[in-house]
């Protein structure tokens, strides 16, 4: 009955790139994960929705250090009221609520002209009404299609030769077709470990479950 318990909202492609571009500098593993859709979410949004001095519960945690997975879900409602049920909150709380959607889920809720943005990056981006248990929130703006990306140490960075903000390209084997998908934004933290992040449209397209190798490569 639960769809959110059969939902699988992270799936895995470990694959260790063998040698090395850089003076025979060992090459960092490379971690490419497609998120589902869900939302993010401001503690003041969390209480409209569940209640005040709600706090999320951890269904799973994720790659990145301190990210994770609630347990709670929303409804979300779009233009036309068309739903889409069992949406999953990723945690800990942001200082603003966003929705993250793959492009199939913005056609069929009605936002078939879903604008591709960097998380934060929000403004003029369509809003939403959002279902909770305790209650309904008008989101003004914040459902946006993520732009895919890559988290990466500076140490990551130096091998790869990139720079916070630059564009790199991602390269993934699969026995079905292999696909090289270019524009994909790079994002240093100290705090980051290497990993990919694209959507399920991006997964499904490239065949990520089936993937033999994962490449990041200069734009
Ligand atoms: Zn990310």
């Amino acid at each position: 009955m639960d769809r959110a318990t059969i939902e699988t909202l992270v799936r895995n492609a470990i694959v260790k790139r063998l040698g090395g571009g850089n003076g025979g500098a060992p090459a960092p593993t490379v971690v490419v994960n497609s998120s589902a859709r869900h939302m993010h979410i401001s503690q003041e949004d969390l209480e409209t929705l569940f209640g005040p001095g709600y706090k999320l519960n951890v269904h799973k945690m994720l790659y990145q250090d301190g990210q994770f997975a609630a347990k709670e879900t929303v409804t979300l409602i779009g233009p036309r009221k068309r739903m889409i049920p069992n949406l999953r909150i990723l945690g800990p709380t942001r200082k603003q609520s966003q929705i993250e959607l793959a492009f199939t889920d913005a056609v069929s809720l009605g936002i078939p002209d879903i604008p591709t943005r960097m998380s934060g990056e929000l403004d003029g981006t369509p809003g939403a009404y959002i279902m909770g248990p305790k209650g309904i929130l008008e989101l003004k703006q914040g459902v946006i299609r993520a732009m895919r990306h890559v988290h990466m140490s500076p140490s990551d960075a130096a091998f790869y030769g990139l720079k916070n903000h630059d564009l790199c390209r991602l390269k993934i084997t699969a026995p079905s077709c292999t696909t090289i998908f270019d524009e994909v934004a790079v994002r240093i933290d100290p705090s980051f470990k290497l990993e990919v992040h694209i959507d399920t449209d991006e997964a499904n397209a490239c065949d990520l479950d089936h993937a033999t190798k994962v490449e990041i490569l200069k734009a």
